[in-house]
């Protein structure tokens, strides 16, 4: 069992300490961790990651900084592959769901394990063939590709998600008009719903994704007057930080009940993919089921859903990208102002907040935060962590207990890999944080701090502004 480490921490809350509570000898789920696991105290009292000190690395690079552990990204990686090794009996297929955070240098980690890519838009699929992924192993997703995204996907010989009608009607034109071919997956809404938040459901019959399960007949038929257009598998992603496992069990039956149509129309589908959507735990009380158990859930609801069916089991694929990458960063700033509300509140401010990380503004997330200084300080205070923007609801974190923090203080953001980088912006004209890769006690860079020169790269004031 590999519950004990999050067990100690939902017990003892009264000391900073208690999230690095990583020794255990017994593997960990990354997504069932609150730091990435390499996360130790050192002889100084700082925390460390990936064998480097937190408050040394701001030093060297600024402040503030994404530090993603190599370590933890390729155990998730791992753990990923492995269970559906052990739990499948068919071929299988993990693809990094990319849009959690693509960047040159994690797709080419994340592709050096052997896992494929998903991709959902033009420029996360310029990244990935930079970083240089094998276009077999590349999806492009996204309900609304452009006819130039459409183009580079059929240039690069990926396969495409289809998502609509339009969509399917352009990729077989253009095909057609290049005389080439491509293979496609087909999304369609499986009509199951998940708890977690409205804006990341993605499974209910009224969502913006997907073909309809009632079109597939004028689908499939369409499909096989099609030469160029080989439909390879069907797709289904229901949402995402989902902790219950009962949607997964759900899923596969649908999906194969997909499978029997497309047999009926003499497609021979080998394909499955049943999206992501795995949680990680940001807080203390968040108990999401580990990487092995979900793949296990999956890989037993297909097994069964075709034995029932009499079907062949299809090649298997997932696309998590949350539960890949989400534990294995952290964010650390650097403590400034701080502002007391007699009887109500202590703000303690921050030098970055919602353009580095839009999640609780967006969707009301919460957080954990240690002191990195000074981990073994008795937490005496609750406190507020505010960024630095200029909007009252940039706050990082709301009603946390730490130690007292004063100015020059090292704040560290646990769980910030997914979705925070990837959907950061420079709001306030705030020059995005450089991120870098630790590992072994080395950092190395891998996003550049922009600069305020960055910033004005594309700029352009009218001739007539200038007399
Ligand atoms: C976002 C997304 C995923 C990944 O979701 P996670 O919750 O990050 O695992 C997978 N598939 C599709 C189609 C997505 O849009």
């Amino acid at each position: 069992m590999i519950s004990s480490p999050t067990e100690r921490i939902a017990r003892d809350t009264s000391h900073a300490a208690v999230y690095l509570l990583n020794e255990s000898p017994e593997p960990i789920s990354p997504n069932q961790a609150l730091l990435p696991l390499t996360a130790k105290v050192n002889a100084v009292d700082h925390l460390e990651v990936g064998g480097c000190d937190v408050p040394q690395l701001l030093q060297q690079f600024g402040s503030p900084l994404y530090i993603l552990d190599e370590h933890t990204l390729r155990t998730a990686c791992r753990q990923y592959k492995q269970s559906f090794q052990t739990h499948y009996a068919g071929k299988s297929l993990v693809i990094y769901a990319s849009k959690a955070w693509n960047c040159l240098a994690v797709c080419t980690l994340v592709a050096s394990e052997g896992l494929g890519l998903d991709v959902v838009s033009g420029g996360e699929l310029h990244t990935a063939l930079k970083a240089g992924v094998a276009p077999e192993k590349i999806y492009l997703h996204g309900n609304n590709k452009s006819q130039s995204e459409l183009e580079m996907a059929i240039a690069s010989h990926i396969t495409i998600v289809v998502d609509n009608w339009l969509e399917l009607k352009t990729v077989a034109a253009l095909v057609t008009a290049q005389n080439t071919g491509i293979q496609v997956m087909l999304r369609v809404t499986p009509g199951i719903e998940c708890h977690t938040h409205e804006y990341i459901q993605t499974g209910h019959l009224d969502s913006k994704f997907g073909f309809d399960p009632e079109q597939l007949d004028a689908v499939f038929a369409f499909i096989q007057r099609q030469p160029g257009v080989t439909c390879t598998g069907l797709h289904a992603h229901i949402g995402s930080q989902i902790f219950e496992l009962q949607p997964h069990t759900d899923l596969p039956s649908v999906m194969v009940g997909w499978l029997l149509k497309a047999k009926e129309y003499g497609m021979a589908i080998a394909e499955l993919d049943i999206g992501g959507g795995l949680g990680i735990r940001y807080t203390q009380s968040d108990d999401p089921p580990s990487i092995e158990q979900w793949v296990q859930t999956v890989c037993q609801a297909v097994t069964q859903a075709c034995k029932v069916h009499g079907l062949p089991l299809p090649k298997l694929i997932a696309e998590p990208g949350r539960s890949l990458i989400g534990s294995a960063c952290v964010t650390a700033y650097t403590v400034g102002a701080t502002k007391t509300v007699p009887n109500t509140r202590q703000y303690v401010a921050v030098d970055g907040g919602m353009s580095d990380n839009p999640r609780p503004i967006t969707y009301q997330s919460q957080y954990e935060a240690i002191i990195a200084n000074r981990i073994s300080a008795p937490v005496d205070s609750t406190l507020t962590v505010a960024g630095k923007h200029c909007e009252s609801g940039d706050i990082v974190i709301k009603d946390i207990d730490l130690p007292t923090v004063v100015e020059g203080d090292t704040l560290v953001v646990m769980s910030t890999g997914a979705y925070n980088y990837s959907m950061s912006s420079n709001y306030n004209r705030v020059p995005r944080p450089a991120a870098v890769l630790v590992h072994d006690g080395n950092a190395s860079i891998i996003l550049q701090r922009e600069t305020n020169d960055d910033l004005l790269r594309y700029d352009s004031v009218p001739g007539h502004l200038l007399m």
